[in-house]
């Protein structure tokens, strides 16, 4: 769908407060990307995203220069221009803080085990990048080298997590289910452990899925 740059910035808006409301991206943490034909909108720094108006959105060109706003955009502007840049087919970035998510980054850990069968059916693995400084070169060079191989979601070790999409609803909706995976692979561990899905479970899944 080709938005205007008005209707594009109202689609920020109103997911960067859904991912704020759904404790997502809290405080001032977090930032959303968009491509229109112009070039890329982005959320400003230090924003809250509850907390944003339009004229907190800027448009920036492919190398992360300012195109048109009154604000300074992202620090993490060049990890959204490098995604861009790699991949024609994503549209919306988010990238957040989410701190269920991030507890797997704090951790250390990808997000692997195929504990319900929507997650099986999207994902092997959530991959792990190594740590890097965030808002640096070397963080955004990472990144782009992982959604090279086809992925679309990132966790950034000991920082958060960037996911893109085709549009930001499907991006929302995306990190929401990752969301609610952790959610639930941290109250299964409580109870006693969570026990995923076997191969032959996760093929059947699959393969009516490939079937419809
Ligand atoms: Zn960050």
């Amino acid at each position: 769908m080709e938005f205007s740059e008005q209707g594009s910035k109202n689609d920020i808006l109103y997911w960067s407060k859904r991912l704020y409301q759904k404790e997502m991206s809290p405080s001032t943490s977090g930032n959303v990307s968009l491509k229109t034909s112009e070039g890329i909108l982005i959320t400003a720094s230090g924003v809250c995203l509850n907390d944003m108006n339009e004229d907190d959105i800027v448009l920036i060109d492919y190398n992360g220069n300012l195109k048109s706003g009154n604000k300074k955009p992202s620090s993490e502007k060049i990890m959204h221009t490098e995604i861009y840049m790699r991949r024609d087919d994503i549209n919306a970035i988010i990238h957040c803080h989410c701190p269920l998510i991030t507890a797997f980054c704090v951790a250390g850990k990808s997000i692997k085990a195929p504990i319900l069968p929507d997650f099986a059916l999207m994902y092997d693995e959530i991959p792990l990048i190594p740590y890097f400084c965030p808002s640096t070169i070397q963080l955004a060079d990472a990144v782009g080298n992982c959604f090279d191989l086809g992925n679309n979601v990132a966790l950034l070790q000991n920082h958060g997590v960037v996911l893109g999409a085709d549009t930001l609803q499907n991006a929302f909706y995306q990190l929401e289910s990752i969301r609610a995976y952790v959610q639930t692979y941290f109250g299964a561990e409580v109870i006693s452990c969570a026990k995923p899905l076997n191969k032959k479970q996760v093929a059947e899944i699959r393969q009516l899925y490939i079937k419809k």
